[in-house]
């Protein structure tokens, strides 16, 4: 919450599938400076009523601040929440609330971003992460990936022109939910860490292990992935068969299911559980160096939670990318605006995607990405009630 002296007049909320986002306005109580400061927080969707006890706080800041003040608090909704639960934020705050359109608001927070902020959009490669840009004149047209729980592509072609052209559901919310079915890992930014110290070509099948070398003539190096987890089948049949020609699958088992209490609350029920056995119940979950995941005894599940998440996260970005590119090539698109929190300024994710585009354009399509890339809506449905 802000500190005791400043004063909120202006709350706008985007409520998505997974994540509700708040962006404020405060300014000191008695400050003769004009302006102040915008803030950003946001809260598991599925834990709505702290995000409304949150906002019960900020109105009763203004009430004090306003004592005598007829306006009232403004608060805007976006989002699918915002029809989901407007009663009950309106009941919750005894106030009224205006409802905006996600697709519009999302483009009202980004021409914002791009044009009004400067040190907010970039540009991202491995030996310069965060090139900012200064706003062209030519701003439009341009698409906008907005990669939340699913994905939306809009093509923009001028101040609140757009229309969506295309989405997937291989998106956030993909990433969410199978790692947590595969990894150890309890929230997203223990899935992005995993990630970031994991080896796909662990889980992977890449074109040198198909072809023993790099595939030139189609443009194909060795690394270049040909199957995400296209290697788990054949090693998991390997494990299981080295662990029964050493005693029967027994103690794999066991081991993987006692000797770790980090499996406790796995979501499987026992029926499920033979089945996914080496996946959701691996032998480093959340603690892997990454390097070798595992590379133990023969008798470890060959996979490590880590290498699992880095695998997942080239998939469902490469996927993305690539859609993207095939999006913009439709439209006569160059300017790539990638949005949403999945994004959450993780080099893996960024990378990827800024290559795929690079690369599948021959370098004549560029990716931007955004500092506050998950606040697109809140922020457009802020801006279109200005105080
Ligand atoms: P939505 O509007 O659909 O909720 P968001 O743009 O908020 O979409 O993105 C949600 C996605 O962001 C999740 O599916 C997940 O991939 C990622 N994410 C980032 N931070 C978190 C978090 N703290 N908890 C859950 N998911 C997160």
């Amino acid at each position: 919450l802000p500190n005791h002296t400043a004063v909120v007049s202006h709350i706008a909320i985007d409520i998505g599938g997974t994540l509700a986002k708040l962006v404020y306005f405060s300014r000191e109580a008695h400050s003769t400076e004009p302006g102040g400061r915008l803030n950003f927080v946001n809260f598991e969707t599925d834990h709505i009523s702290e995000c409304l006890e949150f906002m019960r706080q900020l109105k009763r800041k203004y009430k004090k601040s306003n004592g005598s003040s007829p306006a009232e608090l403004c608060v805007m909704a976006t989002g699918g929440g915002a029809f989901k639960y407007y009663d009950m934020i309106r009941d919750v705050l005894g106030i009224d609330v205006l409802r905006e359109d996600e697709m519009e608001c999302l483009i009202i927070g980004l021409d914002f971003f791009i044009t009004e902020i400067p040190g907010e959009v970039f540009t991202y490669s491995e030996a310069d992460p965060m090139h900012f840009v200064t706003p062209a004149d030519n701003v439009y047209p341009y698409l906008l990936v907005n990669i939340g729980s699913g994905v939306s592509f809009l093509k923009v072609s001028g101040p609140r022109e757009y229309q969506r052209v295309g989405g997937t559901s291989l998106g956030g919310g993909t990433l969410w939910g199978l790692l947590s079915l595969l990894t150890g890992a309890r929230t997203f930014d223990e899935m992005l860490d995993l990630a970031s110290r994991g080896d796909n070509s662990k889980v992977d099948m890449l074109v040198g292990d198909i072809y023993g070398t790099d595939y030139g003539k189609i443009g194909l190096k060795s690394t270049t992935i040909a199957s995400s987890f296209g290697k788990v089948f054949r090693k998991k049949r390997q494990a299981e068969n080295e662990a029964e020609d050493s005693g029967g699958l027994g103690h794999y088992q066991h081991h993987s299911h006692n000797d770790h209490d980090d499996d406790d609350d796995q979501p499987l029920s026992p029926a499920d559980a033979s089945i996914t056995n080496s996946f959701s119940s691996l032998p480093d979950q959340g603690k892997s160096n990454g390097a070798g995941g595992g590379g133990g005894s023969s008798r470890d599940p060959p996979f490590s939670g880590a290498d699992i998440s880095r695998s997942l996260l080239y998939a469902i970005s490469n996927n993305i990318g690539q859609i993207a590119f095939l999006q913009s090539q439709i439209h006569g698109l160059s300017h790539i605006y990638f949005g949403g929190s999945f994004i959450r300024g993780h080099p893996q994710t960024m990378n990827t995607l800024s290559y795929a585009i690079k690369f599948w354009s021959k370098g004549a399509k560029q990716a931007y990405f955004l500092r506050h890339e998950g606040y697109l809506g809140a922020v457009g449905a802020f801006l279109k009630r200005q105080p």
